[in-house]
C-alpha cells in the first residue's frame, strides 16, 4: 500500500500558513510501514482539489486530504470528494446530530451554516471528531480509499491516530521501530563514510542521515512482523553503528550535547562554570535549559566588553590590548579567571567575532577561540581551540556553543578530571 497527502487551503498555496500537516502524517504512515508518494497542496477550489484527489486515487490506495471541511463558503472538501467520486452530496441524520451534540456540549449555539459539515457523498461513511465541529469522511474512489480531516493540526492529528492507525496497523502487520542516533564534530560526509556498507539502499534496518544545526542525525528504522524481531535488529545495527562512530555519538532522539555534559558532569561529581563573550550566554542557557542542572552548573559570567572581561574576571589589560579581545590569551584568561571566582572544577569559555561585522583579515568573522579548564594532575588543566565557524552570526553563535559543549564532552571522556 502507499499513500498521497493533499493539503488544501488557499492561505498553504498564498504562502501564509506552511503546511505542517503534511510532513507529521508523513512521518505517521512511513512509521506504519505505508511508503508516501507525494505531497500536494491546493487552493481552496472545488474544480482544483477534485481533480487532485482524482489523480491521486488513480495512483494510490490511501489518500489523505486535510482541510476544507468547515462550514464556510470557502470550505469545498466535501463537494469536491463528491465530485471525484461522481455522487451527490447528501444530509446525513446521525451526522447532523453528531455536530448539534458538539455544540449543546461546549454550550455554543450551532449556527445555519453549520449544518452542511453533515453533507457527505453518497455512499460514503464519516468520522467523529472529538475535538471540532467539522466530522471527517472517508470515501472509496475506484481502488482507492480517500480520508479527509479538518484542517486544524490538533483536530487532524487526534482523528489520524483515531480513525487510521487502528486500521493501518491491523491491515499492514508489520512492526517498524526507528531510533535517531545524535553526533557531533564531523561533517555528514564524514559520517556517511565511516557508516559505510550501513547505509546502502535497500538494507534492513534502513540508515540514514540528515543534518541540522551541526548536529549530524543518524536514523535507524527497523522493519519486521514481529515485535521482538524489528527490536533485536534495531539493537544489532545501533551497536554496529556505536562501533564505528565511537564518541562522535552523544546521545539519541531528543538528546542535547548539553544534557549530555550534565550525565558525565554528574557520573564524575564534578561543576562547571562558563565565561562566555560572543554567545552572550548561549552555552549557559543551553545547559540550564535541563532540569536538575543546578546540580553540575554553577553559573557563568557574559562579559561582552573588555571592561568587563577585567573587572569581572580579571583577565589582564595587556592581555587584551597585546593580542586583542579575540584571542588564545584572552579566551585562557577568561577560563581560569571564571573557574577561580566560581569555585567548579571546571570552566569553559568563549570569545569569537560573530558578525555580520567586526573581522579582520588574520581573524575573519566567525572566528572563536574556546577555552576549557579542567582538573588536572598539578592543578587546572587549560586548553584552548581556535575554530572558524562558517554562516550568519545565528549559525556561528549557535556552532561556537555546541563545540565549546562538545569539547568538555570529548575531555570527560577521556578522563579529564577524573
Ligand atoms: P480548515 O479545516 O481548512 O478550515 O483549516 C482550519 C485551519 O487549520 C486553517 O486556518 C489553518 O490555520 C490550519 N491548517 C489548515 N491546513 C493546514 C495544514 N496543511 N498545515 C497546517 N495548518 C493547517
Ligand atoms: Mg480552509
Amino acid at each position: 500500500m502507499h499513500a498521497f497527502i493533499i493539503g488544501i487551503g488557499d492561505e498553504l498555496t498564498l504562502g501564509q500558513t506552511v503546511d505542517t500537516n503534511s510532513p507529521w502524517l508523513s512521518e505517521q504512515l512511513t512509521a506504519l510501514g505505508i511508503p508516501v508518494l507525494g505531497h500536494l497542496i491546493v487552493p481552496d477550489d472545488r474544480a482544483a482539489t477534485a481533480a487532485a484527489v482524482r489523480q491521486a486515487a488513480a495512483t494510490t490506495e490511501l489518500v489523505l486530504v486535510t482541510g476544507g471541511l468547515g462550514p464556510t463558503q470557502d470550505d469545498l472538501t466535501r463537494d469536491a470528494l463528491a465530485d471525484a467520486a461522481g455522487v451527490p452530496l447528501e444530509e446525513r441524520t446521525d451526522a447532523l446530530a453528531a455536530v448539534a451534540t458538539w455544540f449543546k456540549q461546549h454550550q455554543r449555539t450551532m449556527s445555519a451554516s453549520n449544518r452542511v459539515q453533515a453533507l457527505c457523498p453518497r455512499g460514503a461513511d464519516w468520522l467523529d471528531n472529538d475535538c471540532g465541529t467539522a466530522p471527517g469522511l472517508r470515501v472509496r474512489i475506484g481502488q482507492a480509499t480517500v480520508y479527509a480531516f479538518p484542517g486544524v493540526p490538533r483536530e487532524m492529528k487526534a482523528m489520524f491516530l483515531r480513525h487510521l492507525v487502528p486500521t493501518l496497523a491491523a491491515q499492514s502487520g508489520r512492526v517498524i521501530l526507528t531510533r535517531t542516533i545524535r553526533t557531533f564534530g564531523e561533517g555528514e560526509s564524514q559520517i556517511g563514510e565511516r557508516l559505510g556498507d550501513l547505509m546502502r539502499r535497500g538494507r534492513n534496518p534502513v540508515v540514514g542521515t540528515t543534518v541540522s544545526l551541526g548536529v549530524v542525525s543518524v536514523r535507524v528504522r527497523s522493519e519486521a512482523s514481529t515485535l521482538a524481531e524489528a527490536e533485536a535488529a534495531l539493537q544489532a545495527t545501533v551497536a554496529d553503528i556505536q562501533a564505528r562512530l565511537g564518541n562522535l555519538i552523544y546521545g539519541a532522539d531528543d538528546d542535547t550535547l548539553a544534557r549530555a555534559v550534565g550525565r558525565l558532569m554528574k557520573e564524575r561529581d564534578m561543576t562547571l562554570v562558563t565565561a562566555e563573550s560572543c554567545t552572550g550566554g548561549g552555552v549557559a542557557a543551553q545547559i540550564t535549559d535541563i532540569p536538575g542542572s543546578s546540580d553540575w552548573f554553577r553559573g557563568g559570567w557574559v562579559v561582552y566588553t573588555n571592561a568587563l572581561k577585567t573587572s569581572a574576571l580579571g583577565v589582564p589589560v595587556k592581555l587584551i590590548e597585546k593580542d586583542g579581545a579575540v584571542s588564545e590569551p584572552v579566551a585562557r584568561a577568561m577560563a581560569t579567571g571564571a573557574l577561580e571566582r566560581g569555585g567548579a572544577d571546571c570552566a569553559l569559555a568563549l570569545t569569537g567575532v560573530a558578525g555580520p561585522d567586526g573581522g579582520t583579515a588574520d581573524k575573519p568573522v566567525g572566528t572563536v577561540w574556546i577555552a576549557l579548564a579542567v582538573p588536572g594532575a598539578g592543578g587546572p588543566a587549560v586548553t584552548a581551540q581556535r575554530v572558524l565557524f562558517p554562516g550568519d552570526r545565528a549559525a556561528v553563535r549557535d556552532r561556537a556553543g555546541k563545540t565549546a559543549l562538545n569539547m568538555l564532552r570529548q575531555a570527560l571522556l577521556r578522563g579529564g578530571g577524573a
